[in-house]
């Protein structure tokens, strides 16, 4: 692959660019504890009350969605965002590589699960605004990323060539639905979370993080 080759670059945001170190504290610790203050229960009860919850959930628009477990768990979950945001932080080079990529000419998109109101603290919190050409929330659309409707409706709504695309996810299920609505060249991210192992591959096209894609490239 060459950087002339690629027109377009499709990005994910939790484990992609941003650590998903904040999104494992945030939903399996933090969350878990304030439950547990406001329900007068153990932590451990509260956690567990809560992961059989969320995992009810998995793959649907309301697993991401903040306002939804505020309304479950009667919590302000948005304030407890921004009382942990300093703990937001960027993967090692993203930034590096968005202005790798923008040199290069490429046009790039975040796409990302993270309802807009979140997106908009992890954004600011990490000074990524100004990377991209166009921010697509799955929130925007309705459907999650791990749906066919999802990519249909981008593909109505932007143009992007499935050949010269370059899309980049931490999610095995997401990049399944993208190679199935015809994208080529999809890599996994495998070191999405800094204070965790690496996870297992599955044979997809992977790599480390998003620093290592250049070892993709030729010229
Ligand atoms: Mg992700």
């Amino acid at each position: 692959m060459k950087w002339n080759s690629i027109e377009t670059f499709f990005l994910d945001m939790d484990g992609t660019l941003l650590d998903l170190a904040y999104d494992n504290f945030f939903w399996h610790e933090h969350l878990p504890k304030i439950y547990s203050e406001a329900k007068k229960i153990s932590f451990y009860t509260a956690k567990s009350e809560f992961e059989s919850m969320y995992k009810k959930k998995e793959n649907t628009m309301q697993w991401y969605s903040l306002r939804h477990w505020s309304e479950v768990l009667q919590i302000d979950l948005l304030s407890e965002l921004l009382i942990t945001k300093n703990r937001i932080s960027t993967l090692p080079k993203a930034k590096d590589f968005l202005s790798l990529l923008k040199k290069n000419g490429i046009k790039v998109f975040l796409l990302t699960n993270c309802p807009r109101d979140m997106l908009h603290v992890k954004l600011s919190q990490t000074k990524l605004w100004g990377y991209f050409d166009e921010i697509v929330s799955s929130e925007d659309f309705n459907f999650p990323k791990e749906s066919i409707a999802f990519w249909d409706v981008l593909d109505k709504k932007y143009e992007y060539n499935n050949e010269t695309t370059v899309f980049l996810d931490d999610s095995k299920n997401v990049i399944d639905f993208s190679i199935k609505h015809g994208l080529k060249n999809v890599f996994l991210i495998s070191s999405p979370d800094s204070s965790k192992k690496s996870q297992d591959t599955f044979g997809y096209k992977s790599i480390k993080g998003v620093s290592e894609f250049k070892k993709m490239i030729t010229n």
